[in-house]
């Protein structure tokens, strides 16, 4: 049976039932103002996930289109901005401040690693005139988590502001905007936010505006102070995404019944297990288990297995699809996700076909190893 499919994958995730449905309600006028009321009840919701005071825009993009809003309004021709490169999305913040004519100092770290806060202090020191530091809260190619915090408190104490793409963590794990001093907040609806592919959200903080309005880079339907313009009257500058409001709405109302704490604690839970899972099959982990991902478990793939032969037989064989690595991880690892509408069994279901696989591409897994260590967290006995 090939249309069932157990979707592993750092985004698109899987979308909850609710969420298709309020999709599929009659489409509205986006100036009405029952269209108005639904902007005004979702940027509630949006911000108590985001945890931040500051408005919240939703921008009918991929989350790319965040970061390049994000970018677009602060950078000017020529400014010096500081780039942290944990992986391809750190990465790619780079190469859009360069298209905004960005003097771009971009500081590569191990893929697989963390940042490394001294290096960024010394840079802030070196360079006073660093007017954004832009850096990847998880990083979906690594697995890695960085410290927004830290970075929240070194950037605190310069002028340049501190532009954080959070697409693959909000909504799944602790992100707070504001108690980390984060200026602009990126994140997109199609991972943890269970919903499909076409938000991007963007936070700003009152530091940011002042930057903002100072911005004369080329930009129009990326332009925040329109859309800031526009918001305060619970509007949009341009047609908004009407059914894609309604699905949101669907999903920050199940993650804030479930509360924020909770989904935090699942996600958590889950990445938990799965590293658990895949160390009991002796497989090995990209990152550290201290910065680890707690919505995409990155795992080295053993040297006797090839990475597209594993993905092809888990999809194949047992409808489950995982990613590969990207760029200079290509081959190298595979990447389970665990984020939004994710449970224990997708877990135990998705450890249980990775063994059969591994078995098939020629490696020998312990049948059966996998699953008893994620049952063991499951069950609490692991701490
Ligand atoms: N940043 C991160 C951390 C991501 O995981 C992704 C998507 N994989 C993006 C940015 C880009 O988002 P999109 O593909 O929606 O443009």
């Amino acid at each position: 049976m090939k249309d069932k499919l157990y979707l592993m994958i750092p985004g698109p995730t899987p979308v909850p039932p609710t969420v298709m449905n309020a999709m599929s309600k009659p489409i509205i006028g986006h100036r009405s103002a029952e269209f108005a009321d639904l902007i005004g009840r979702v940027t509630d919701k949006l911000k108590k996930v985001y945890q931040t005071e500051n408005e919240v825009f939703v921008l009918a993009s991929s989350g790319t289109g965040g970061m390049e809003a994000a970018t677009a309004n602060v950078v000017n021709p020529g400014d010096k901005v500081l780039t942290l490169n944990t992986g391809k999305f750190g990465e790619r913040f780079g190469e859009i401040a360069a298209k905004y004519g960005a003097e771009v100092d971009e500081v590569k770290f191990q893929w697989g690693y963390d940042i490394d806060l001294t290096v960024v202090e010394e840079k802030l020191k070196a360079n006073p005139d660093i007017k954004a530091v832009f850096a990847t809260h998880n990083e979906t190619s690594t697995g890695v988590e960085n410290d927004i915090k830290g970075l929240g408190e070194l950037v605190d104490q310069h002028q340049a502001v501190l532009i954080v793409d959070a697409v693959s963590s909000m909504g799944g794990m602790d992100v707070r905007t504001d108690e980390w001093k984060v200026d602009i907040m990126v994140s997109g609806s199609q991972k943890a936010l269970m919903l499909p592919p076409g938000l991007a959200f963007v936070s700003v903080s009152p530091k940011a505006w002042k930057v903002i309005e100072q911005n004369n880079s080329p930009k129009f339907y990326f332009d925040l102070l329109k859309a800031k313009k526009s918001l305060g009257k619970n509007n949009t500058p341009y047609t908004s995404a009407v059914s894609l409001y309604n699905g949101l709405e669907a999903s920050l109302d199940m993650i804030l019944e479930e509360g924020l704490d909770n989904v935090i604690k699942r996600h958590k839970l889950l990445a938990k297990a799965t590293r658990a899972a895949v160390m009991g099959l002796g497989l090995e982990l990209l990152p550290a288990q201290e910065y680890a991902s707690d919505t995409v478990t990155a795992i080295q793939c053993p040297m006797a297995v090839d990475v597209n032969n594993l993905r092809k037989t888990l999809l194949e064989k047992y409808n489950v699809m995982v990613a590969g690595g990207q760029a200079e991880l290509k081959g190298k690892i595979f990447r389970i996700a665990h984020m939004g509408y994710a449970t224990k069994t997708d877990v135990l279901l998705t450890i249980g076909a990775l063994e059969m696989a591994l078995n098939k591409c020629g490696y020998k897994a312990d049948l059966g190893a996998g699953v008893r260590e994620a049952q063991l967290v499951f069950l609490g006995e692991r701490d």
